[in-house]
């Protein structure tokens, strides 16, 4: 019998009941923006500001609209403007080129290890081309931090971390998003937590938290923010620093609250699934399975592996089969974007130039999500059905 799975790759879990219940008390109110209060009120975007801060030990955070924005607030923080290049990496997803070319800027594309993981050598090369570098986790995948700290404090080279897939892990037992100076997070429905959009950004930097607050649309009211610097901070930059709304609002902030309070224990929930799925893959002749290092604590919510010097017709292959079955995988070597997945020579505004060593790994990455309405036998049942496929096609290549 060939066994096919039927379960949803794009099937959430609900919004949690604390969530639904904080939701109906804000549509009841009516006090959806954030900074319509009640008399001695704080609103539930302040009050998520300071349990992430709180969460990342980062001393403040402002809540957005986006992943995408936050990441555009911090470069704009930064000073980053028209003509300027920002270094980024080459393999990650159309939100954060897009977030350096909302300024004017232009993306310098830093290539992809087989770990998955921004190419350390190639970053060093290209270091003094620009003074910010937007670092993607993609896919969760995070490359030795130590190091990479070492190149761009070198060069001095500013860090932006993109943690959409990122939020709730470490490296080396420091949250995701505390080696940088400020990062983005997202809490759109497909990432760790789930307000249909949304995004924070978080920072240690006085200064640069008052201008990102300042520019997220405080309308002068940020002493009604959660987590933001002195008045002081303000005080210089308040007329010089224009208002581009953004804003998160309380019915966001609100359904986030309790995903928040219960993040850990969905990120142990996606790792035991994660580990399923990967058990289930290794040793897969023809398959090279993404060796996670002891230093990363990461969120298995996706998962990757490499068919490395495959050629486009097995691959595809590979994709058709697996589908039939009931097994949805992206492949990132596709001449043309498919959905979310599209790679760094799409991405024309910004000129790319070719990277042969990047093409091999892209051309190889297959790419699954885990959402957590998937069980463990699922899991188990999902990676029977690609050793299989893989096996079956590797063999007749
Ligand atoms: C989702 C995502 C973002 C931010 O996305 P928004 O949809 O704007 O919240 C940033 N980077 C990566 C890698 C992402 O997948």
């Amino acid at each position: 019998m060939t066994e096919r799975f039927t379960g949803s790759f794009t099937q959430q879990e609900p919004i949690p009941e604390a969530g639904i219940e904080a939701a109906i008390a804000v549509l009841r109110h009516g006090r959806l923006h954030r900074y319509n209060l009640a008399e001695g009120e704080t609103s539930e975007v302040a009050l998520l500001e300071q349990e992430f801060a709180a969460y990342t030990g980062a001393k403040y955070c402002v809540a957005v609209a986006s992943g995408g924005y936050a990441m555009a607030t911090a470069l704009r923080a930064l000073g980053v403007g028209p003509g300027d290049k920002v270094l980024s990496n080459a393999f990650t997803l159309a939100p954060v080129p897009g977030a350096i070319a909302s300024l004017g800027a232009t993306p310098v594309f830093v290539g992809v290890t087989e770990a998955l993981t921004i190419d350390l050598d190639d970053l060093e090369l290209k270091a003094a081309q620009a003074d910010v570098l937007l670092l993607s986790h993609m896919r969760g995948h995070i490359c030795d931090m130590d190091r990479l700290m070492a190149i761009c404090d070198g060069a001095g080279v500013r860090v932006v971390e993109d943690c959409a897939h990122t939020m709730g892990a470490h490296w080396n037992g420091v949250a995701s998003g505390r080696h940088g100076v400020m990062a983005a997070y997202s809490c759109q429905t497909y990432k760790h937590m789930n307000a249909g959009e949304g995004g924070l950004l978080i920072t240690d930097d006085a200064d640069l938290a008052a201008r990102a607050v300042l520019l997220s649309g405080s309308y002068m009211l940020y002493e009604r923010n959660g987590a933001v610097p002195e008045p002081e901070a303000f005080e210089a930059i308040k007329y010089q620093t224009p208002n581009i709304s953004g804003r998160m609002d309380n019915l966001r902030a609100a359904i986030l609250r309790p995903q928040l309070a219960g993040l850990d224990r969905q990120v142990a929930r996606w790792n035991e699934r994660y580990a399923v799925l990967e058990d289930g893959l290794r040793d897969t002749p023809g398959l090279q399975v993404i060796e996670r290092p002891e230093a990363e604590h990461y969120v298995g919510s996706s998962i990757q592996f490499l068919l490395l010097d495959w050629s486009e017709g097995p691959v595809r292959e590979v994709l058709r089969r697996c589908a039939q079955r009931g097994v949805e995988l992206k492949w990132f070597g596709a001449a043309a974007p498919m959905g979310f997945t599209s790679k760094y020579d799409q991405w024309q505004y910004a000129e790319p130039k070719a990277m042969p060593a990047t093409d091999r790994i892209l051309g190889g990455i297959l790419d699954m999500r885990v959402p957590l309405t998937f069980n463990l036998e699922d899991c188990a049942l999902i990676s029977r059905i690609i050793r299989s496929e893989v096996g079956a096609v590797f063999q007749s290549r």
